[in-house]
């Protein structure tokens, strides 16, 4: 049990090791392989469990060593959170994992100008991380596309649908490549929540930690 065993490349591993992980928490040993492997993902896992390396770190391996199919300057991943501080935080993972990579990210959340955002996405993105208030907005005013997202990321579906992102939610999704790897991770499974992942996912692996 150690991350070399569990198939990511060289550039990830590195990072890894710069940060001093050496062993994979449980929901990174059960998700990452099953990721990399291009299948969807329903995890269900609390934060603090290791859950946003679970999936920044494949979907890092995917864009490292895949190349673009799409313009070059659209967007890959898109990873949709509830809030600001978590939007920030997960960017600032793939950031650390993602740093001998020549990958690039950007958050997109609402409550502040929406002109650095912007800016940051014509400059060529390849991760997304974004509440699903503001994106929508940005996706009605023709600033952003998804017709390029190869891969799709719902955290903390059950606070999204507390909170009422669930309408948005879904009218991101509609907007997205039918073709494309899903993954949704959840602290709780409401009754809400498991629709949401009958909709978004298909044939997916279920992990819970
Ligand atoms: P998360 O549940 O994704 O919010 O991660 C919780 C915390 O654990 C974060 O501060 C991570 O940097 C840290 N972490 C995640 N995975 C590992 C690991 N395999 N080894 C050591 N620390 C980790």
């Amino acid at each position: 049990d150690h991350f070399d065993a569990l198939g990511l490349s060289e550039p990830l591993r590195r990072a890894l090791a710069a940060h001093g992980y050496e062993t994979p928490t449980p929901i990174q040993a059960q998700a990452i392989p099953t990721v990399l492997t291009g299948r969807d993902l329903l995890g269900l896992a609390q934060t603090g469990t290791g859950k946003t390396a679970a999936f920044a770190l494949p979907i890092l391996d995917h864009l490292a060593n895949d190349p673009k199919r799409a313009a070059p300057k659209s967007m890959r991943a898109l990873i949709l959170a509830p809030t600001r501080e978590l939007v920030v935080q997960i960017a600032e993972s793939f950031g650390k994992y993602g740093k001998f990579t020549r990958l690039r990210h950007t958050t997109i959340f609402g409550g502040v100008g929406q002109g650095p955002q912007v800016k940051a996405l014509s400059q060529g993105i390849d991760i997304v991380v974004a509440t699903p208030g503001r994106l929508l907005d940005l996706i009605e005013q023709r600033l952003v596309r998804l017709d390029a997202v190869e891969r799709l990321v719902l955290d903390e579906a059950d606070r999204m649908f507390d909170m009422g992102f669930i309408r948005d939610v879904r009218r991101i999704v509609k907007l997205m490549p039918k073709e494309r790897q899903s993954l949704l991770f959840s602290a709780t499974m409401p009754k809400e929540v498991e629709h949401l992942a009958m909709e978004v996912l298909r044939d997916p692996v279920r992990v819970a930690v």
